[in-house]
């Protein structure tokens, strides 16, 4: 098997044992009923293993994820489904087709009921899927979870798999996939090693070695088992030597550059950096079928200002790779150039209302004082709406992402009407080069090193330097150790990224002055592609 190449998006190396994420099982074509009782012993031993397995699971796990295992063992427990299943049977349906056809029949249920049991649909239609590839004998479809440390090899994750990832996940690669997708910011914010767009990862076999490296993309193949464990030993020993780093973001000679997290809730805080420069607040709401309340909303924030009194709080950054349902947008032809962003606004006001209404809340609740700022900010004029509707709410520092290249040209009228600016280098990538985020034969694109993109940052970082007003950077690009200090070369007052990143860019800012940072910065301009990844 020969070494494939992808994208690393997550640093790190590791190596451990192939598995493959196996699909949702398709449907045969309705088979001979069986005799009803060996139809009825099928479907109660598939729905049983189903349960035990999930049980199992639960067992190993703790907190949320726990609480969510021992739920769906109870569904899959559930005796009625069983009863609907046998009378299915019983009907002269085969086995597998009469576990879809309970299923469905409750999932219809569950979705009539609306609210809190719509939600769980998705987890009847998980339970479905394993109960059928049960009875079929296929692979459980999901994440799997041997009960040993794997790389997970998979054709694309959602961000509910990876969040739910087991601790004995050593790396994630996916065929698809790109730099900026969710995806791979999930899994640095779990401090996974990652590689997407990997070519040919879904024909690695089960149980090869592989190692895996997410900073250069590479996965090696023909390992034996002194040379994977070899790797994860000086791996270790890197990270090691990293948890020892501690202390404000500073260069060499001593300029201070805010080292601060993105979050998408409290679970993510962490005490690395100095702050929190991007708080996602959609993360928290995404597959939600109703609107989180004005109570809901103020809990959220409350608990991140507890413990972070100034952090930066994104308003609501629907559309595109992260749908809000229950804001029910138009179905669009080109969503990431339509109503995302600040844009919903111009369709549903309510919801900024509310979420403005509810962050002053939980910061008066809580003695905070935190900044706001809008995603995707076009124009002055949406500027200037946005500063006065936060300020009206009682915000008193507002900012606005630089995501647009309209944006950024204009960051000096802008930062006339705001107090902050933070650079989204990622769908500032995506919309400077007309690619999609998520596509991975762009990927070169989608370079955060490209001198097209590090111009627009300048400009919003002379803006920045010309008004004395800080200029972060909380895109992707921030996190990249060998990127940071050419970021703080172009006048870059913050750098934002995941927690487990911090460290990293901390050590690389510290190892130049900042003219040297210039340096780096001024040669990077000047070039006429982008670096190639080592
Ligand atoms: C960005 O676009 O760079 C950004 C930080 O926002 P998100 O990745 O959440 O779209
Ligand atoms: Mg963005």
């Amino acid at each position: 098997m020969p070494d494939l190449r992808g994208l690393g998006v997550s640093p790190g190396r590791t190596a451990g044992p192939v598995l493959l994420m196996a699909a949702a099982p398709a449907l045969p074509p309705p088979g001979p009923p069986l005799s009803v009782e060996a139809g009825t012993a099928a479907v109660a031993a598939a729905l049983s293993a189903v349960a035990a397995e999930l049980d199992r699971r639960a067992g190993r796990a703790d907190g949320e994820a726990r609480d969510i295992l021992e739920s769906q063992a109870m569904m899959a427990a559930d005796p009625t489904l069983l009863e609907t299943a046998e009378e299915h049977v019983t009907g002269g349906m085969d086995a597998a087709h009469a576990l879809d056809a309970a299923f469905t029949g409750h999932r219809v249920a569950l979705v009539a009921a609306g609210g809190y049991f719509a939600e769980r649909a998705a987890d009847l239609d998980d339970l479905r899927n394993r109960a059928v590839a049960a009875v079929l004998g296929l692979p459980m479809p999901g994440v799997p979870d041997p009960g040993h440390p794997f790389v997970l090899v998979a054709e694309d994750l959602s961000p509910a798999d990876t969040a739910g990832l087991s601790d004995d996940v050593l790396a994630l690669v996916t065929e698809k996939g790109g730099p900026t997708s969710h995806t791979a910011i999930l899994a640095r914010g779990k401090g996974l090693p990652a590689v997407v767009a990997c070519a040919g990862a879904l024909t690695l076999e089960e149980g090869t070695l592989v190692s895996v490296d997410g900073a250069t993309g590479e996965i090696r193949t023909g390992l034996d088992a002194p040379a994977a464990e070899e790797i994860r030993r000086q791996a270790e020993a890197e990270r090691a030597k990293l948890a020892h780093s501690r202390g404000p973001g500073k260069t060499a000679d001593g300029h201070p550059v805010k080292l601060l997290l993105n979050i998408g809730s409290a679970a993510d805080l962490a005490p690395e950096a100095e702050g929190v420069g991007l708080f996602r607040t959609e993360l928290l709401f995404l597959d939600r079928r109703t609107a989180p309340g004005f109570d809901e909303q103020v809990a959220a924030y409350a608990a991140v200002f507890k413990a972070v009194p100034d952090a930066i709080v994104r308003t609501l950054d629907a559309g595109t790779d992260k749908p809000l349902p229950f804001l029910e947008l138009p179905v669009e032809p080109n969503p990431a150039l339509g109503i995302r962003g600040l844009r919903v606004d111009r369709l549903r006001p309510d919801v900024l209302d509310t979420q403005l209404a509810a962050i002053t809340e939980a910061a008066r609740a809580t003695g905070a004082e935190p900044a706001v700022m809008a995603p995707m900010v076009s124009t002055r004029q949406e500027a200037t709406r946005f500063a006065e509707r936060a300020r009206a709410a009682g915000v008193r520092r507002v900012g606005v992402m630089i995501e647009v290249p309209a944006a950024a040209l204009l960051a000096e009228a802008i930062l006339a009407e705001v107090d902050f600016l933070s650079i989204g280098t990622n769908d500032l990538g995506q919309y400077t080069f007309a690619a999609d985020r998520q596509h991975p034969a762009l990927a070169d694109l989608l370079d955060p090193w490209q001198p097209a993109l590090l111009r627009l940052v300048e400009t919003c970082a002379a803006a920045g330097l010309a008004a004395g007003k800080p200029v972060g950077v909380c895109g992707e690009a921030a996190s990249d150790p060998r990127l940071a200090p050419v970021l703080v070369g172009l006048g870059v007052t913050s750098l934002s990224m995941s927690a487990v990143c911090v460290p990293a860019v901390r050590e690389a800012l510290a190892g130049h002055t900042l003219e040297e940072c210039r340096a780096g910065a001024r040669t990077a301009l000047q070039r006429d592609h982008a670096t190639i990844r080592p």
